[in-house]
C-alpha cells in the first residue's frame, strides 16, 4: 500500500512538473513573440513632492498587452524575461521609450517631466545600460537630469565594482539614480553609499502597515534618519492611506507614490494629470507654449 501511495505520489508530482514546464515555455515563447510584435507598452505612475503637493516626476512601469489575457502584470513576467536573457532587449527597448516619451512631453505645453526606469540587474550586468541611455538621450534631445534609473539593492550587489563604475559614468552624464525597494535585501545603506546615488525608495512592505505595525514603523523612521544624513532623497512606495501620508508628512518624507495619489496610467491619462498638475502650479489663464 505504501509502494502504491508512493509511486501515485511520483505519478502526481511528474504530471504537475510537466504542466509547470509547459506553462513556461508557453510563456517564453509568448514573450518572445511579443517583443517582435511590440505587444509591450509603458504606463507611468505620478511621484509626489510632499513639500508642494505637486508632482515631481513620474516612474515608467511596464505593461504587457498580450491579446486575449489584457494588460499583464510585470510580476507575472519580469522574472522569465531576466532568466531568459530577454530582458536586455526589452530593457533597452524601456529606455528608448521613455526617453522618447520625455522628448514628446519637451516639445508640448506639458513641458520637463523627469521620469524613472526600472533596470534590471541582468540588464545592467549584460547589457550597455550606459550607450542605451546615451543613445537615447541624443536622439530624442533630452538632457540626462530629466532621466532617473532605479536599481534593486540585490542587483547592485551582484557585481560591485562594475555597478559602481557603470553608475559614476552615468552620474557624471547627469542622470539619477535611485535605489528601489530598499530595505528588502541584505545589504546595509552605509554599504550602499559606495554607489553614487541620489534617492532611496522605502519598500511597499515597510509602508503597508506603517501606521499600526510599530516595528514597520521603527524601520520607515530609521531609513528616514539614515538617508537625510547622508543627504539622499526618499520615496515612500505603496502610498494608499491619508493615514499613511500624514504619517510620512510628520516624518519629513520627501516624495510620496502610491494608489493614494495615482495608479499607474497609459501615456494619454497620466498627461491630463500633467497638464491639471500645471494648471494648479500657474496663474489662471491659457498655458503658455513655452513652460517650466
Ligand atoms: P517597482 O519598481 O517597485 O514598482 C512599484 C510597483 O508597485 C508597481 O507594480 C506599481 O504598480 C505598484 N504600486 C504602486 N503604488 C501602489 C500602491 O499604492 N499599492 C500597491 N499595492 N502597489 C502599488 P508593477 O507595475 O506591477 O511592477 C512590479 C515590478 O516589476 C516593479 O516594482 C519592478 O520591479 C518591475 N518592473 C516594472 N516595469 C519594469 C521595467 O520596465 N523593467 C524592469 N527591469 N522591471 C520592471
Ligand atoms: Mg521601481
Ligand atoms: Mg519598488
Ligand atoms: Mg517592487
Amino acid at each position: 500500500r505504501a509502494k502504491q501511495a508512493g509511486r501515485d505520489t511520483f505519478r502526481f508530482f511528474t504530471a504537475q512538473m510537466n504542466t509547470d514546464v509547459l506553462n513556461r515555455l508557453e510563456l517564453e515563447v509568448a514573450l518572445r513573440k511579443a517583443f517582435e510584435n511590440e505587444e509591450f507598452v509603458l504606463h507611468y505612475q505620478p511621484k509626489v513632492l510632499l513639500a508642494s503637493g505637486r508632482i515631481t516626476g513620474l516612474e515608467a512601469l511596464l505593461r504587457w498587452e498580450r491579446p486575449g489575457h489584457g494588460l499583464v502584470s510585470p510580476a507575472l513576467f519580469i522574472p522569465m524575461l531576466e532568466e531568459t536573457g530577454l530582458i536586455v532587449g526589452v530593457g533597452s527597448w524601456v529606455i528608448a521609450t521613455a526617453c522618447r516619451q520625455i522628448g514628446q512631453w519637451l516639445q508640448s505645453p506639458i513641458g520637463a517631466v523627469s521620469v524613472s526606469v526600472n533596470v534590471a540587474g541582468r540588464q545592467f550586468l549584460e547589457g550597455d545600460v550606459q550607450s542605451d541611455v546615451v543613445t537615447a538621450l541624443e536622439v530624442n534631445g533630452v538632457p540626462a537630469e530629466l532621466l532617473e534609473l532605479e536599481l534593486t539593492e540585490s542587483s547592485m550587489m551582484a557585481n560591485v565594482e562594475k555597478t559602481i563604475s557603470t553608475l559614476q559614468s552615468l552620474k557624471r552624464l547627469g542622470v539619477k539614480i535611485s535605489i528601489d525597494d530598499f530595505g528588502t535585501g541584505y545589504s546595509s545603506l552605509a554599504y550602499l553609499r559606495r554607489f553614487p546615488i541620489d534617492m532611496l525608495k522605502i519598500d511597499i512592505a515597510f509602508i503597508r502597515e506603517v501606521t499600526s505595525n510599530p516595528d514597520d514603523a521603527a524601520i520607515a523612521l530609521a531609513i528616514l534618519s539614515m538617508a537625510h544624513s547622508l543627504k539622499l532623497q526618499v520615496v515612500a512606495e505603496g502610498v494608499e492611506t491619508s493615514a499613511q501620508v500624514a504619517f510620512l508628512i510628520r516624518h519629513h518624507c520627501d516624495q510620496i507614490q502610491g494608489y493614494f495619489f495615482s495608479r499607474p496610467l497609459a501615456a494619454s491619462a497620466v498627461e491630463q494629470l500633467l497638464l491639471e498638475d500645471l494648471r494648479l502650479r500657474l496663474p489662471p489663464g491659457p498655458l503658455p507654449q513655452k513652460t517650466l
